[in-house]
C-alpha cells in the first residue's frame, strides 16, 4: 500500500467524496418532469397511436389492401376485408386494428410497399374501454388528419423511414466529402 492510499483509508477520502456529490446533487434542479403538467416533445420516429395515410389528391386511403402489414404483425392484431368493385379493383372495405394488442414494433409501417399505414407520435389516449382502442379505418384516417397530416406526414416517411445521409446531422466537411466519393 502506498502513502497516498494509506492516507486516502485513514481520513475516509472516498466516503467524504461521495457524501459531497450526495450534498452537491441536492441542492441542484430536479431532472423529474412533472408530468402532465410539464410536457415534452416526442423524439423523432416515436411509435405511437396508429394512422392510416390519406392520399392528399383522391382524399381516400392509400392502402390497396394487398394485406402484407398483417402478414407481418406479430401480434395478430390488424384486420383487413377487401372485395372488389365493378371495374374489377380491390376495394377495401374494413381496415381494423386492435391497438390493445400491439406492440408498436413498426413492421407493419415497414412493410407496407405504399407508405400507407404509419405510428404517430400521439400516446396520449388512455380511456375506460377496450372497444375505445378498436379502431377502424373511419378513425384511422382521422388519425392521420389531426395528428400527421402536412408536413408532419411527408417528413415521417422521408426522414425516418427512408433517410439520406444529411438527415444523421454529419458535419458539412464529411458530407461533402461523401458527395465526391459518389
Ligand atoms: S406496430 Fe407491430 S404489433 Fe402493432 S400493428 Fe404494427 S406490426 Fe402489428
Ligand atoms: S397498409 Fe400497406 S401493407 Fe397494409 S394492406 Fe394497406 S397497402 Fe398493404
Amino acid at each position: 500500500m502506498t502513502v497516498k492510499e494509506l492516507i486516502e483509508k485513514v481520513f475516509f477520502i472516498e466516503i467524504i467524496k461521495g457524501l459531497a456529490l450526495t450534498l452537491k446533487q441536492l441542492f441542484s434542479p430536479g431532472v423529474t418532469r412533472q408530468y402532465p403538467k410539464e410536457k415534452r416533445e416526442p423524439f423523432p420516429g416515436s411509435r405511437a397511436l396508429h394512422a392510416l395515410v390519406r392520399d392528399a389528391e383522391t382524399g381516400k386511403e392509400k392502402c390497396v389492401g394487398c394485406g402484407l402489414c398483417a402478414a407481418m404483425c406479430p401480434s395478430r392484431c390488424i384486420y383487413i376485408y377487401t372485395s372488389e368493385n365493378e371495374d374489377h379493383k380491390k376495394v377495401v372495405d374494413r381496415y381494423e386494428i386492435d391497438v390493445l394488442r400491439c406492440i408498436f414494433c413498426a413492421f407493419c409501417v415497414e412493410a407496407c410497399p405504399y407508405g400507407a399505414v404509419a405510428l404517430t407520435h400521439h400516446f396520449e389516449y388512455s380511456d375506460y374501454s377496450r372497444d375505445a382502442f378498436y379502431y377502424t379505418k373511419e378513425r384511422l384516417l382521422e388519425n392521420w388528419d389531426k395528428y400527421m397530416a402536412g408536413p408532419k406526414g411527408k417528413e415521417y416517411f422521408e426522414k425516418f423511414w427512408g433517410p439520406n445521409s444529411e438527415d444523421f446531422g454529419l458535419p458539412m466537411v464529411s458530407q461533402t466529402e461523401d458527395k465526391k466519393n459518389l
